[in-house]
């Protein structure tokens, strides 16, 4: 069975052009960048090269860049970072609705003494910047607001969040591992000072990701050891997938057109065939500006582990939210902090397009969506009250 990939906010495939490009770097060219002689010295010209095309995607210097092992690296780097750069300071700014990369170091250093704040979300998932402005103050160190959600897709006014954190003087970091890639951003007109990408949200292998620190912004290193990345994050690089990192920027580049028109097509008309299709859903978050490849949507009186496994097997990769908290029967707290009510957030599953799909997988989603849905709808007692009321 051909796999129908709909969970690419999960993990995406290696672009093909981005493993050749990352090739070489194992059995050939493995020499060590920091090597005085000329065999580590063409890894680092790569890997220089790797760090030109992210600053390139991102609009900013390539000493910007500094390159690490995951997403979950950078924004951990970037928060520990902040409070050891204003150790006075004891105040934390987040969200309620930040992956748990963000959430759960924060909620752990909030078990350490710090004060931590997260800001709550409409029934949109929007952000209110007015609650920002209220729980702000000196005693603030850093604010953390992601880019764009990874399960909704919800993107969030990062310079307007940006604005209001300098006056404060405090830094401002944003995950931005759903964002980069998939919507346009220039952080040479930013007010964001640290950011978080990963490389295998892009199409570059898992394992490596990179993050953005303004230039002038102090910075403590989360990893020391050897001189790697001018002393920001020690140990040998992981040459290959820097490079594949790269490459896989260079492409979101010049697919970025592509994702927002026919990527974004494509996912808004699943939305609109399924809400034509199917009774009672509701799409989390349609209210907001979202990114072009995620539809959360909730079918009430359903479980989205059920949906789930009944499009498994017709080969359908789709997801109930988070893959991190998924496993738990809980309802994701991205939902839950939207005030999503327990009966849809239940049932929510969410569908992440990429290039790589086609309209004839889109086509074969819708046909095979409805069905699927009223099966598990005769089997719940008010999901029998809904399909006699139609
Ligand atoms: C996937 C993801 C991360 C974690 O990135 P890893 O490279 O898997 O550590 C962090 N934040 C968001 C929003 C994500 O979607």
């Amino acid at each position: 069975m051909k796999e129908i990939y709909l969970d690419n906010n999960a993990t995406t495939k290696v672009d093909e052009a981005v493993f050749e490009e990352m090739r070489p770097y194992f059995c050939e060219l493995y020499g060590n960048p920091s090597s005085m002689h000329f065999f580590g010295g063409q890894v680092q010209n790569k890997i220089d090269e790797a760090r030109k095309r992210v600053a390139k995607l991102l609009g900013s210097l390539p000493e910007e860049i500094i390159f690490t092992s995951c997403g979950t690296e950078s924004d951990n780097a970037a928060i520990r970072s902040a409070l050891e750069v204003f150790p006075e300071k004891r105040h934390i700014i987040t969200t309620r609705v930040e992956h748990p990369a963000v959430l759960t170091l924060c909620r752990n250093l909030a078990k350490r003494g710090y004060r931590v704040t997260e800001l709550s979300v409409d029934g949109e998932g929007r952000l209110d910047l007015g609650e920002l402005r209220k729980v702000i103050d000196n005693d603030t160190a850093i604010v953390s607001v992601m880019y764009a959600n990874n399960e909704t897709g919800v993107i969030f006014p990062v310079e307007e969040v940006g604005a209001i954190v300098k006056e404060k003087g405090a830094l401002f970091h944003t995950d931005a591992v759903q964002a980069v890639g998939k919507i346009p951003m220039d952080m040479s007109k930013s007010t964001i000072d640290m950011l978080a990408l990963s490389g295998h949200k892009l199409h570059a292998p898992k394992g490596v990701g990179a993050m953005y620190l303004r230039k002038g912004v102090s910075f403590r290193p989360f990893m020391v050891g050897g001189h790697q990345e001018r002393s920001r994050r020690s140990g040998t690089e992981n040459s290959a997938s820097i490079i594949a990192l790269g490459k896989a920027c260079e492409l979101a580049g010049q697919f970025m057109l592509d994702e927002n028109t026919r990527v974004k097509a494509m996912r808004d008309r699943l939305e609109k065939e399924i809400l034509a299709r199917i009774p009672s859903v509701r799409v989390n978050g349609c209210q907001a500006e979202r990114l072009p490849n995620t539809l959360s949507i909730a079918f009430e009186f359903v479980e989205g582990e059920g949906i789930l496994l009944l499009l498994n097997e017709k080969g359908i990769c789709a997801s109930s939210g988070s893959a991190c908290t998924s496993g738990s029967l809980e309802p994701s707290h991205v939902l839950r902090a939207m005030g999503v009510p327990f009966t849809c957030a239940h049932g929510s599953i969410r569908f992440s397009l990429s290039r790589f799909n086609t309209d004839e997988e889109i086509d074969l989603v819708i046909r095979e969506l409805p069905p699927v849905i009223t099966r598990l709808r005769e089997m719940s007692p008010f999901g029998r009250d809904l399909l006699s009321s139609h």
